[in-house]
């Protein structure tokens, strides 16, 4: 593949927009895709004929309007460019009106309420920002989905309205520091992605991977990931090829792809793409999860996007790398060369620092799923307690000028902020910390709580708001201020003072750090989805993201429906599964192992009568009472689901899942996992951790 030539050869970007559209519709997209302006139907018109011709030559015979409902996955409804002919053939037609707005029946996505059934109705709108392109013989159309009363039904629109609700309070914040050029500020993400790649044949065998995607039983392999070389070891020929052709789709599509290697643990590896804006990022990271599991089935092989697909075994995340920018080029986040570019990135490095620690539950909660909730506080992943990292050096600068002491790299003169210039410090020293939910590293924040199968939407939409509301309130104090200097400074050393108790640059891992943090420094720990997907509707949450228009307040009650009825409906279905797989295929299993076992010393004895059957009798001994420990487990779990029925109320029934269904299952898999250990492998059904982690060659 010539890189060069076929990058974006999928996509009709902007590159494709200059050479199709007229040169008056050409610029007048351009305006509503920098500017937010409003495109006319005549455009419309002649954006969508052009759209057309392009996908047409490209082999494209169907369009859809792509879209983000709540499932957390993409939906797309294909309609056929074909409409009748006089002459009985077929013409390609595809008018404005369509390209702009589009009515999928909406009554089979979740809405948690918003829409009555029989108002089934919703409709999806162009988001002219993100660019069209071709997957198979489909044009897709990034949408937004609504409800028609406005509402919305997907992630996308309120990222959209996060992204606006940023740009609207920096801005401010840049007039006051007397920058006229900035039009726009925008926040941009580069997701970095981890998954397991396990062989298709193997895949299928799994009951639990199959309906689930993740293992359920199973015991560890003798070598995990104990030895560690695997970590940016030598990537096996059939990953190779896999992750090559992976590359290549991902390319046409004008999707960054930049890194790959293999992870932490045996059959896990890491894709990252070059940063774009958060929207763009999050259809790019979107489509990505969806090319890998096209691309793995090609190679035979089934691609795992699960957080926690092996018990015992390091689980997948998804690192948020999140910054803010201008139109301009200039990163905010990063120190400048004048005093008045430090004091002003002092002040946007304070909003953020203000912002995790007023929103943590905001935060945490955005990340909150069944699967996430495996990986959070498990020594291998954050915990589920947010803090933030900001290195020695930054952390001993913002000391200094909250203590106004010298600060040692300053030639020790005071800190005052707009005399000094801050010393220039190493950015790659300040990432040393993988510990660290959110973690300053030079001139981005990592977030990295994300699970794997998470849309990036949710942390970004919370992270952009809740940093908008700091800047809010920064901007309307020095708007006011009689003198903006002194003003500033008070205001930077007053964050440092008020918000300290978030900044932690210790191990986060560590018990000892997670008893500091909720018992000295009063920070959550909200450690599963039932804990924290109600704090959604706390007065201070509603306020804020209301009042920047990013949410409505019957919007976060139909997403903290959802959003239960998820985690209620993945255990669901992980418990139903696992009573499945003991009933018909563990415990008869390890029965006829138990008969052979039984049988063979019965043989022993007719041949020889004073033969040993020692080994024989002592396994038929302990297969019996594991199987017996089975046979009440199932039922525990059986009678733990058939109560769930009670109640109707979805925040109690996440809460009964959590301290009944969880807990049965659980041990349902104690007795099953030491029956494997000692069960022949030829009488085991699936394939074992060993076979799974270990069988991509
Ligand atoms: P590491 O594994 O050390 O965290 P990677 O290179 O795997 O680093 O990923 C870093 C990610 O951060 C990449 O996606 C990169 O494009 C992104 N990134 C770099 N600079 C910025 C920035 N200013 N804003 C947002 N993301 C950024
Ligand atoms: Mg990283």
């Amino acid at each position: 593949m010539n890189v060069s030539e076929e990058f974006g050869s999928l996509v009709f970007d902007d590159r494709a927009m200059k050479a199709m559209l007229p040169a008056k519709a050409y610029q007048s997209l351009r305006r509503t895709i920098d500017e937010g302006a409003r495109l006319d139907l005549g455009v419309a018109n002649a954006v969508a004929a052009a759209m057309r011709d392009w996908a047409v030559a490209r082999g494209a015979t169907h369009y859809t309007h792509w879209f983000q409902p709540l499932t957390g996955i993409t939906a797309e409804k294909h309609d056929s460019f074909i409409a009748p002919s006089p002459d009985g053939g077929v013409i390609m037609e595809f008018s404005g009106t369509e390209l702009v707005k589009g009515e999928p029946d909406a009554s089979s996505f979740p809405s948690g309420g918003l829409r009555a059934t029989f108002e089934a109705r919703g409709y999806t709108a162009w988001d002219p920002t993100s660019y069209a392109f071709i997957k198979g013989s489909t044009l897709c159309i990034p949408t937004a989905f609504c409800s028609y009363t406005g509402d919305a039904l997907d992630k996308k629109t309120p990222l959209l309205r996060s992204m606006e609700a940023l740009n609207r309070q920096a801005l401010r914040i840049l007039r006051l520091f007397g920058n006229d050029e900035v039009k726009r500020v925008i926040t941009s993400v580069g997701p970095e992605q981890e998954y397991f790649l396990v062989t298709e044949e193997m895949y299928e065998r799994r009951p639990d991977l199959r309906f689930t995607g993740r293992t359920l039983f199973g015991t560890k392999p003798p070598k995990g990931q104990q030895l560690d070389d695997h970590y940016f070891g030598v990537i096996k020929p059939r990953v190779a090829a896999f992750m090559a052709d992976l590359n290549e789709e991902l390319w046409k599509l004008g999707i960054l792809a930049k890194t790959e290697h293999n992870e932490v643990a045996p059959a896990q590896h890491e894709l990252a793409p070059i940063y774009s804006t958060t929207n763009i990022a999050t259809d790019h990271n979107q489509l990505t999860m969806e090319i890998m599991q096209r691309v793995a089935s090609r190679h035979g092989l089934v691609c795992l996007l699960h957080e926690k697909p092996f018990e015992g075994v390091n689980g997948s995340g998804k690192h948020n790398n999140w910054s803010i920018g201008t139109d301009t080029g200039q990163n905010l986040l990063a120190p400048g060369d004048t005093p008045s570019e430090n004091a002003q990135f002092l002040l946007f490095l304070c909003a953020v620092i203000k912002a995790v620690d007023d929103y943590q539950d905001l935060l945490r909660l955005s990340v909150a799923t069944a699967g996430n909730d495996h990986r959070l506080g498990a020594n291998e992943a954050p915990p589920a307690v947010i803090s933030m990292f900001l290195g020695d050096e930054l952390a001993a600068i913002m000391h200094a000028i909250e203590a106004d002491t010298p600060y040692e790299g300053m030639e020790r003169r005071k800190m005052k902020l707009g005399v000094d210039v801050l010393p220039l410090f190493n950015c790659d020293t300040t990432d040393r910390n993988r510990t660290s939910p959110f973690a300053f590293t030079g001139n981005k924040f990592e977030f990295r709580m994300l699970g794997s199968s998470n849309s990036i939407a949710c942390a970004n939409i919370m992270l952009n708001s809740a940093v908008a509301e700091s800047l809010r309130i920064y901007a309307d104090r020095l708007e006011g201020a009689q003198d903006f200097e002194a003003a500033l400074h008070e205001m930077i050393r007053k964050t440092i003072k008020d918000h300290a108790r978030i900044v932690f640059n210790g191990n986060g891992y560590d018990d000892a750090w997670i008893d500091e943090a909720v018992n000295e420094r009063g920070l959550h720990n909200l450690r599963t989805t039932p804990d924290c997907m109600p704090r959604l509707l706390d007065e201070k949450n509603v306020t804020m993201l209301t009042s920047h228009g990013v949410f409505t307040l019957a919007e976060m009650e139909s997403r903290t429906e959802i959003m239960l009825e998820n985690y209620c409906n993945s255990i669901e279905i992980e418990a139903a599964t696992m009573i499945g797989m003991a009933h018909a295929e563990i415990i008869p299993a390890v029965e006829a192992y138990l008969r052979e076992v039984a049988e063979t010393a019965a043989a022993k004895r007719a041949v020889a009568p004073n033969a040993s059957v020692e080994c024989e009798v002592g396994l038929v001994e302990r297969l019996s009472s594991l199987v017996d420990r089975m046979f009440v487990a199932v039922g525990e779990l059986e009678e733990a689901v058939s109560h769930l029925d009670e109640t109707a109320d979805v925040t109690e029934r996440s809460e009964r899942i959590r301290d009944e269904v969880l807990p049965a299952m659980e041990a349902l898999r104690a007795p099953a996992d030491e029956a494997e250990a000692i069960t022949a492998k030829g009488f085991w059904p699936f394939p074992t951790y060993g076979d799974l982690l270990f069988g991509v060659r």
